[in-house]
Order: structure tokens, then C-alpha cells, then sequence
């Protein structure tokens, strides 16, 4: 089979692979038809922040080609979304819904599809078939009357945006919500999306880039252009999401969240950064940083989609066939996806 490869920094290329063997009961075969990619996915792929070669793409819907005998309650052309974090569903962490964390799959960059040996040596989802193992947990039935481009997104951009905003303002409906720079380029626009369409009383969106500004005025955000250092702070919000990667936006993130407010890091800091926490112990502040839980959100973030409340094409989205993958991978781009027709 062929798989998109990355190969070392700024190569990526189409390479043969064999095709995955369905040895265990539990798992599946599945035919990607639609791969996004993630905001990491370009920088990992010019920069090798994972050593290659290793197949990439760990955002995807996808058709099911076989299932292992002890999975039930799916069956062979089963559209599904396939979570980019691999678990089991059985071990204690799993038990308890934090799948990210499985014990069953450890991996040094946590066990993923599309990482190569960081991600325990999964397969990439830009290839004609992907094994899935615990199938029955792992994949999420996806209805067909949602553009496999919109669905595509969901599995980690669009969960890492919802999981910045969905269950704080579950529990305090109409928070104001601030996302503080662009650093991942989709993952904030897809946060405002997310606040908007569960009535987040104002979203701001603050970054240096007209696009992304644009893109997020017309989801309905108060989009402010901000250039150079990052201040001391913005007029406070309940909820914050910190998207700068740096240690000085880190801190202004953190000054600009409320009294016992939520401030959530997505862009991933690759350097030890000072927190203010006399500051947040002070107005008690709970900061988290991690991967989005894939399995945990996807049913959440499919809910709202097949509401019509979210749709992730709103952010500026560009479909291109799956064959001139190699060609577009690092291009520039808010949000890039792959798409192939039904087999
Ligand atoms: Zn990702
Ligand atoms: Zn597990």
C-alpha cells in the first residue's frame, strides 16, 4: 500500500508500505477517506520534531474494510472517526475516560496514529489502510450527511478547540471567553467556533495575523489585532485559552484570567516557562495543558455538528485530493485536508 511519509526535515513523500495484517480479535482495518491536517503536522514535518521516516496523518473519517471477531456493533462500510490518541478502553485510565493517558499503549510522545516510534509505532492515517486496535471502543460511528472534510477536523484540531471551552461553559453558561494569540492556526479559530455556538456571553480573539483575525470576526468573535510583546495582561475573562507559545504570552495569559477561572494552553511550549503563580493562587486559577482527549470529546463535538450548531468549515478549510497530498502536506495554510471518494 502507499503511505505518506515523512521522511526527514522538509521531505515528505509518498512511499510503499506493507499493508497492516488484522491479527487480533479486537481490532479493525479502516480506509481513510478524508485526513486533516493538524496544526503540528507542518511543523513536525519541516523541523522533525519526531525522527522519520514514519507515515503522518492522525486526524481522519474512515471507511471500515475488516473487524476482528470480538468487535461488535460495527460493521464492514461503517463510516467512523478515528480517535488520534490509540487506547484501549479497558485499562484503569481508560475506566476512568482519561484514554489519553492509557496504560495499556504507553508511548514517549503518548501513543498516537501519524508519529512513528514517539507514538508507539502506529500506523499513519494518510495511507490506504490503518489498523485500529480495541476497535470497538476506539471508533465513533459518523453519520454520512456530514461532509467528510467537516468530519475529517474533528478526531484533534476541532476536540482541542472544544475541550478549551465545552464543559467550563457547561458549567457556567455565558463565561466570557479570551483566546490569546495564533500559534496553532486552527485550534483557536476552532475554540471561538466552539464558544460561540455554546453562548459564550463575549469571545474575544487576540493575534497579529489578518486572516486568522478575519476568520474569527466572522464566527463572531471581537477580533483584536495585537503585534510585538505580549503585555502584562488583557481585560480579564472567566475563560482563557493561551495560544502563543511563548513564556511571555504564557504570563499574560495567566493575568488575564478571572477569579477562579479556566485558562487552558494549546500551543505547545517546547521550553520551561515562569508562571506568575502568586497570581494565580491568589485568584485561584486552574491552568491545564495537555493533548485533547480524542476519545473522550469526539461524541461531544459530533453532537453539536449533527445539531448544526458547529461547523468546522466555517474556518477556511482547503480540500485537496488525496494523490497531491505529497505536493500540499507543508504548504501554507489555516487548515489543509485530504480527501479520497468512498472505495
Ligand atoms: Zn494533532
Ligand atoms: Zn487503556
Amino acid at each position: 500500500m502507499r503511505s505518506l511519509t515523512y521522511v526527514e526535515p522538509g521531505v515528505i513523500a509518498w512511499q510503499d508500505a506493507p499493508e497492516p495484517v488484522l491479527a487480533q480479535e479486537h481490532a479493525a482495518l479502516v480506509r481513510p477517506l478524508a485526513v486533516a491536517r493538524c496544526d503540528l503536522d507542518p511543523i513536525q514535518g519541516a523541523f522533525g520534531i519526531f525522527p522519520g521516516p514514519f507515515p503522518v496523518g492522525h486526524e481522519t473519517v474512515a471507511e471500515v474494510t475488516a473487524l476482528g471477531s470480538d468487535v461488535a456493533g460495527l460493521h464492514v462500510g461503517d463510516l467512523v472517526l478515528v480517535p488520534f490518541q490509540v487506547s484501549c478502553g479497558g485499562c484503569g485510565a481508560c475506566r476512568e475516560g482519561r484514554f489519553g493517558g492509557c496504560q495499556t499503549y504507553p508511548a514517549r510522545a503518548g501513543a498516537a496514529f501519524g508519529f512513528g516510534a514517539a507514538g508507539g509505532g502506529h500506523g499513519g492515517a494518510m495511507s490506504d489502510l490503518l489498523l485500529v486496535p480495541h476497535a470497538q471502543h476506539m471508533l465513533v460511528p459518523a453519520p454520512r450527511s456530514i461532509p467528510a472534510a467537516a468530519l475529517a477536523t474533528l478526531p484533534d484540531n476541532v476536540v482541542d478547540g472544544y475541550r478549551t471551552v465545552g464543559r467550563h461553559l457547561a458549567e457556567r453558561p455565558g463565561s466570557d471567553v479570551l483566546v490569546v494569540g495564533g500559534a496553532a492556526a486552527s485550534i483557536g479559530l476552532y475554540a471561538v467556533a466552539c464558544a460561540v455556538a455554546l453562548g459564550a456571553g463575549s469571545v474575544r480573539y487576540i493575534d497579529s495575523d489578518d486572516e486568522r483575525l478575519a476568520v474569527a470576526a466572522r464566527l463572531g468573535a471581537q477580533a483584536i489585532r495585537h503585534d510585538g510583546d505580549w503585555p502584562p495582561s488583557f481585560d480579564r475573562a472567566g475563560i482563557v485559552i493561551e495560544n502563543t507559545g511563548t513564556a511571555q504570552g504564557l504570563e499574560c495569559a495567566v493575568r488575564s484570567t478571572d477569579a477562579y477561572g479556566y485558562l487552558t494552553s494549546v500551543a505547545i511550549h517546547f521550553t520551561p516557562a515562569a508562571l506568575p503563580l502568586l497570581q494565580m493562587y491568589t485568584r485561584g486559577i486552574t491552568f491545564h495543558t495537555s493533548r485533547a482527549d480524542s476519545r473522550a470529546y469526539l461524541p461531544e463535538v459530533l453532537a453539536l455538528l449533527e445539531a448544526g450548531r458547529l461547523d468546522p468549515l466555517a474556518v477556511p478549510t482547503h480540500v485537496v485530493d488525496w494523490d497531491g497530498a505529497d505536493e500540499a502536506w507543508l504548504e501554507p495554510g489555516i487548515k489543509l485536508v485530504l480527501s479520497r471518494p468512498p472505495a
